[in-house]
């Protein structure tokens, strides 16, 4: 006990666990909790699964908001596709946690995403448009996402994902990546630009079909 009030001591915790309820989803009963951040008062959704305290290769997604993909069924990305997938994973795996982090359109925001969306339509591909909003490739985070598996007590992970930026980032800010699960990509004529790009540009581990790859 006194090692660990020495700990939070030294390095105080960046989110706190501010509400839990169990809530009753397609994918099962999971555990809803929500996380927020000390320093601004933002809030993060975390669904879990099963008790994930001093577990080891917990299958867990973090994933960035998408609200054209998630909500309106857009077809510029595959973010509703994949964040259905971890949470069917997770949802039929004995424990799992889908980080649900509010960064939209890596971390641009959602105004500066579909000003993004305007100069693809365009003709720029997602990495230049935000280059020329005057952006990085991305702006996305993990240190919320660490501070959360470090609340849960989970020990090490495995993460569900195509990017490799996502696991160094994860592993930078402390957290151990046991091994990875890849994420479903589906392609379609409007998105097959986007992964392609992600693919080329950022070595995401996208398996895409035969006859589109
Ligand atoms: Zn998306």
């Amino acid at each position: 006990m006194a090692s660990a009030r020495l700990h939070a001591i030294q390095k105080p915790q960046a989110v706190e666990l501010y509400a839990e309820a169990p809530l009753p989803t397609k994918h099962g009963v999971l555990r809803a909790i929500v996380f927020r951040e000390r320093a601004t008062g933002k809030e993060h959704m975390v669904a879990v699964k099963g008790d994930l305290h001093g577990a080891e290769g917990v299958p867990v997604r973090v994933h960035s908001e998408c609200l054209t993909g998630e909500i309106l069924g857009s077809l510029k990305c595959d973010c509703r596709q994949q964040l259905e997938h971890a949470l069917d994973l997770v949802g039929s795996s004995e424990r799992g946690a889908v980080i649900y982090l509010r960064q939209e359109g890596r971390g641009i925001g959602l105004g500066n995403k579909i000003r993004a969306y305007a100069l693809q339509a365009a003709g720029a591909d997602t990495y230049e448009a935000n280059r020329q909003l005057g952006f990085g490739d991305d702006l996305r985070r993990y240190d919320v996402a660490a501070a959360i598996l470090e609340q849960l007590g989970v020990k090490s992970i495995d993460l569900i994902t195509n990017n490799p930026l996502k696991i160094a980032g994860l592993q930078e800010e402390g957290i151990a990546v046991r091994r990875r699960i890849p994420s479903l990509a589906q392609s379609n004529p409007h998105n097959i630009g986007y992964l392609r790009t992600k693919r080329e540009r950022t070595g995401h581990l996208i398996e895409l079909d035969k006859s589109t790859a």
